[in-house]
């Protein structure tokens, strides 16, 4: 056995140990379950589905959820999830080039139903060694999965290679999102809301994606979590919790001190393991694995803005308090900001790769698809806040114009 498959033997060991004391440490109560049989929820869901104008015509045959929903029930402990599981698996394979060498624990990944946050976190005093938790909100992958949906609905498949020019996007992305009002756009405005409330019905596949659209769907999905993933594994691998660990020194990163500074360089080594987990294992290039990282900061944007909307009732001061506090953001040691988040990854990632034009492009593309969200998203928050949550907003209409 080499010293490489030796390593890797240890922490597979050392994840299948913290994998039990998770399911002591967490009782059921405290994680997300789903009850009966898969069968019983197919049924369930047919029945949501046939019922919602949304998926009028669209429906999946019962096969094909029956096939989902197996896979999504297929843990065999409340709390797992096989699908964040395969990308971790995933992800440990690219981050050994992202790294430069051996990743020093094994990441296990674990889905709460109550937690003070509604993202991701890392946890490394479990008392095992070489292994260490990420922690995630068991709605945030459903969340994401209504973000990943809305933008394969509104970009054109042949954009992933044909790119066309910056005016023919702008006409084709408005146009797409005024022919869909009432689905894609409201349907990522209604889940900002929802986690913004701490209301339990976000759920993910409420909004229908055309079968030639479903592979898209998928690739923005995973690279969503695959950044998120490799986020909460650089925090851990760059020992922003614990001690001195390999890959600070083998990459020349310095030791980050702050916050602030620890979540950019999360996001710089995140988006590293998830651009090299897409490059060498599917052959997928930088720029739309970096759709994955702006799906991220678009999700945090929206909730960040419902919350002060709802709380001011009113779009435009709920606007500027927004914007105030981002800011703001940062330079108490806090959280940095998510434009700063954003503008240091994409400097980081243009440094690292130049003249790489798909970078550009679907960052381009992206800003396009979020004036438009964020913009709905506060009208959406606006009407919750005078009707409440049973209230939905007239059809058609997006408020006055903020973007
Ligand atoms: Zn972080």
């Amino acid at each position: 056995m080499s010293d490489d498959e030796a390593h890797r033997r240890r922490l597979d060991d050392a994840a299948a140990v913290l994998r039990a004391w998770v399911a002591q440490q967490y009782d059921e109560d405290r994680l997300a379950t789903t009850p009966g049989t898969a069968e019983d929820r197919v049924a369930e869901v047919m029945h949501r589905l046939r019922a919602d104008p949304a998926w009028d015509g669209q429906l999946p045959t019962e096969e094909v959820l029956l096939e989902r929903i197996r896979l999504d029930m297929a843990g065999e402990q409340p709390g797992r999830s096989p699908y964040l599981e395969g990308l971790v698996g995933e992800l440990r394979e690219g981050a050994v080039r992202a790294l430069g060498g051996q990743p020093a624990g094994a990441p296990v990944v674990a889905l709460l139903a109550r937690t003070p946050f509604f993202f991701a976190r890392t946890q490394e005093d479990t008392g095992v060694d070489d292994a260490y938790l990420v922690l995630l909100h068991h709605r945030f992958p459903l969340y994401l999965d209504l973000v990943a949906r809305s933008i394969a609905a509104v970009v054109p498949i042949g954009w992933f290679v044909e790119r066309p020019s910056a005016h023919e996007m702008t006409w084709v992305i408005e146009n797409r999102m005024h022919s869909e009002p009432d689905r894609t756009v409201r349907t990522f405005a209604e889940a900002a809301v929802s986690l913004a409330e701490m209301r339990t019905d976000v759920t993910g596949g409420s909004y229908p994606v055309a079968p030639e659209r479903y592979a898209h769907f998928t690739l923005l999905l995973d690279a969503a979590l695959m950044f998120v993933l490799g986020h909460e594994m650089a925090h851990y691998e760059m020992s922003h919790d614990g001690p001195p660990r390999p890959a600070v020194e083998r990459l020349g990163f310095a030791r980050a001190p702050t916050r602030a500074w620890q979540e950019l360089q999360a996001d710089e080594l995140g988006a590293s393991i998830a651009a090299w987990t897409l490059r060498t294992g599917r052959g997928i290039p930088l720029g739309v694995s970096m759709l994955g990282a702006w799906q991220f900061f678009l999700a945090w944007e929206a909730f960040d803005l419902s919350v002060h909307v709802l709380a001011t009732g009113d779009a435009e001061a709920g606007f500027g308090r927004f914007f105030l506090e981002q800011e703001n953001a940062g330079t108490d040691g806090a959280y940095p900001s998510i434009s700063m988040r954003r503008s240091t990854l994409e400097a980081t990632v243009a440094r690292a790769a130049p003249g790489d034009a798909g970078l550009e492009y679907f960052s381009r593309t992206f800003d396009l698809i979020r004036q438009r969200f964020l913009r709905d998203t506060a009208f959406h928050a606006e009407h919750m806040a005078a009707v409440g949550p049973a209230g939905r907003p007239p059809t058609g209409g997006h408020g006055p114009g903020f973007a």
